[in-house]
């Protein structure tokens, strides 16, 4: 099994989790049907499924002209999504912890509350689908959630092995760096990240996937316990007492930073 990244609108990511015995694929986020359509073909293989992490358009606008071109496919996403009818032909309503199997691997749905109330993340052995809740980096806009909410979606993510593989929804990683800069100017790692970046991305290699272990080194949401991280957000004058305080005032400024 491996993952196939595709580049799709301005600045989403299109996944193909690909089994390679069977030449068969299943596509995380399908924000536009033409970029993998097109991947499919070059790569001969054959759609067997559709896997949405939330309702945005821009991870699910592709899901009619899939179908309409492959047939009817089955689209997965979450239970919440599937009440509110806001995913496009959703056959199967997901849970947390339920468990997804891809060909002989078994994987399980996590539950991550925050940029929306029904995102979710598709965990496999190795690799997390993050969708619009963790970026590399940084995480996504708090939509229709809370900060403790967030906070608690995020903090499952960082509790998987440090190993584990991030396929993120977005390439907003340079930005993101460039914010965790202004949160920890003196992090060597994040200024070490942040050019490691800008030279794979200028050479036209898109920023994913990244380690679990790198977030935590340089994330700036999955620090919110560290002392250079509180004391930041105390400067700017914002209540720091609980982790999830923490992470509202970073999220807060991260929506003014440009
Ligand atoms: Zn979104
Ligand atoms: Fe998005």
């Amino acid at each position: 099994m491996h993952v196939e990244i595709i580049p799709a609108l301005t600045d989403n990511y299109v996944y193909l989790l690909v089994d390679d015995d069977h030449k068969e694929a299943i596509v995380i986020d399908p924000s536009d049907a033409a970029p993998v359509l097109a991947r499919l073909s070059a790569l001969r293989l054959k759609l067997t499924a559709i896997w949405c992490t939330h309702h945005h358009p821009d991870h699910v606008g592709g899901i009619d002209a899939l179908r309409a071109h492959l047939g009817d496919l089955p689209v997965w996403g979450s239970a919440h999504d599937f009440e509110q009818k806001r995913i496009p032909f959703q056959t199967r309503a997901l849970s947390d912890r339920d468990s997804v199997v891809a060909w002989n691997h078994e994987g399980r749905v996590m539950a991550v509350p925050g940029h929306t109330l029904g995102a979710i993340a598709y965990v496999l052995p190795g690799i997390v689908f993050t969708g619009d809740t963790l970026f590399l980096a940084g995480c996504g806009r708090m939509f229709e959630g809370t900060p403790p909410m967030f906070y608690a979606s995020l903090e499952k993510i960082r509790a998987l092995d440090d190993q584990t593989l991030i396929y993120p929804g977005h390439e907003y990683t340079l930005k993101n760096l460039e914010f965790a800069l202004t949160v920890e100017p003196s992090s060597v790692a994040v200024q070490e990240r942040l050019e490691r970046m800008r030279v794979q991305l200028d050479n036209g290699f898109p920023s994913p996937p990244a380690t679990l272990r790198d977030e935590k080194a340089t994330n700036p949401f999955l620090r919110v316990h560290h002392a250079d991280v509180v004391a930041r957000v105390r400067e700017w004058g914002e209540a720091s007492s609980t982790p999830a305080q923490v992470f509202g005032a970073l999220r807060a400024a991260k929506d003014k930073f440009r």
